[in-house]
């Protein structure tokens, strides 16, 4: 059996690039200058830099001060940036800069220029530059499709048929009928030439398979693994005759006994490939909510939920795995006073966030009547993993909208497993 081969993806990593990606999209510059720069990987960056430089040359031609000045402090900007990193990143990477907006709202030229940078998560092997009334975010946001195909073959003598798991969905692609006789010989022909015919057909059965095979998992959809299920033992001689092009052949995950063959057979195989799919990211989280509604509903006191009594468990080192959904639309916001470091803070849905930010700043410290008062905000998961790496937290983000997310939801959507009952502490 081939070895399943599935690229791990770091969640949160994933759910900061998302976020910042949404982010990005709603950005539209006053005029035609954003800047978007993909990088890809083992590109040379002196190649980057002084092409850059040569838009920059060109951007003289902008009839609009305002515009033109926007665009040279944008690209001087990305390669300012640029000339910090000795080589470009082993995936590539992404920039994005700007002159913007503050988030408060200002006046037409009192837009402050912002970068952002983007590692991404998987190789980029495209070269873009743009310059645009907005940011060009595609190419990372396919990117963060998952692409981690599985083939299913469901086969007996009667039938084969084809399907492809896509995410948590299973597609069934098509199946056909072999053709071949059933196992017992009419009157009037020897056992012998019978049973000569029924291997020819099954053979030529087989070889036809294999070459639909080939064109679904190699040609149209590069599979990471393959599944092959089915009733009797067929499925093992179709494997075992060698018929399936050596790239599939070593990418056999698993084989599944079954009771039917063909499309039917397909969706039962599907019902049946949790445990082989481990690695899935869907089957991942489902095993997180499970861990954490076990830990609940059987009182072991390693179960938590709500948000403040999390990080309170948090900050005291008993969680051992954070879960929180993508959804959430929570951040915090701190005033943190200058003179005397007395810091105020509020986790709060976004809409709430600015007026938040208004009030720290326009009323004195709390502590020592200073107006010096420093604010900023960030995004729940920032916060949450900087705690998290202080005490070696697993940190989890998983999709709020599929199916254990949304029980996740009904608890507050954040939860944790505790290393410990906190109630039996020393
Ligand atoms: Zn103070």
């Amino acid at each position: 059996m081939g070895k399943i081969n599935i690229e791990k993806q770091d969640s949160v990593k994933l759910y900061k690039i998302r976020k910042t990606l949404e982010e990005l999209s709603k950005k539209s510059g006053r005029g035609t200058e954003l800047i978007t720069v993909y990088i890809p990987k083992g590109k040379q960056l002196h190649e980057i830099i002084s092409s850059l430089q040569q838009e920059q040359g060109t951007a003289d031609n902008i009839k609009s001060d305002l515009t033109r000045s926007h665009v040279v402090d944008s690209l001087g900007k990305v390669v300012q940036r640029l000339k910090l990193y000795k080589k470009t990143p082993d995936k590539g990477l992404v920039m994005f800069c700007g002159a913007l907006p503050s988030e408060e709202g200002g006046p037409l030229g009192s837009e402050v220029v912002t970068i952002w940078e983007i590692d991404p998560p998987k190789d980029l092997n495209q070269y873009l530059y743009r310059c645009d009334d907005h940011f060009h975010v595609d190419i990372l946001k396919d990117m963060l499709k998952d692409d981690n195909l599985i083939g299913f073959l469901a086969i007996d003598a009667k039938d084969a048929g084809w399907g492809l798991l896509h995410g948590d969905k299973i597609e069934v692609l098509s199946q056909t009928g072999s053709g071949v006789a059933g196992k017992h010989r009419q009157g009037g022909q020897s056992a012998k030439r019978f049973q000569k015919l029924r291997e020819m057909e099954l053979s030529y059965f087989y070889n036809r398979v294999a070459q639909t095979t080939r064109e679904y998992f190699i040609d149209i959809y590069p599979v990471k693994g393959l599944i092959i299920s089915g009733p009797g033992p067929t499925k093992e001689d179709f494997i075992n005759g060698n018929y399936l092009e050596y790239r599939l052949q070593n990418n056999i995950i698993n084989t599944i006994d079954a009771s039917y063959s063909g499309a039917e057979g397909i969706r039962e195989a599907f019902a049946k490939s949790a445990d082989i799919l481990g690695d899935f990211r869907m089957v991942e989280e489902k095993k997180l909510i499970e861990d954490l509604f076990r830990e609940i509903n059987s009182n072991t006191g390693k179960g938590s939920y709500g948000l403040q009594e999390v990080i309170e468990y948090l900050k005291n080192n008993v969680v051992k795995t954070l879960i929180i959904t993508d959804n959430t639309n929570l951040n915090r916001v701190e005033g943190k006073c200058k003179r005397c470091q007395h810091l105020q803070e509020e986790i709060l849905e976004r809409p709430l966030v600015i007026p938040k930010k208004t009030e720290y700043r326009n009323n004195p410290c709390p502590g020592c009547n200073s107006m010096e008062v420093e604010v900023n905000e960030q995004d729940i998961v920032d916060y949450l993993e900087i705690l998290a790496a202080k005490t070696g937290t697993q940190l989890e983000v998983i999709s709020g909208s599929a199916e254990h997310g949304n029980m996740l939801t009904s608890l507050g959507k954040v939860g944790a497993i505790l290393r410990y009952n906190p109630g039996h502490a020393k």
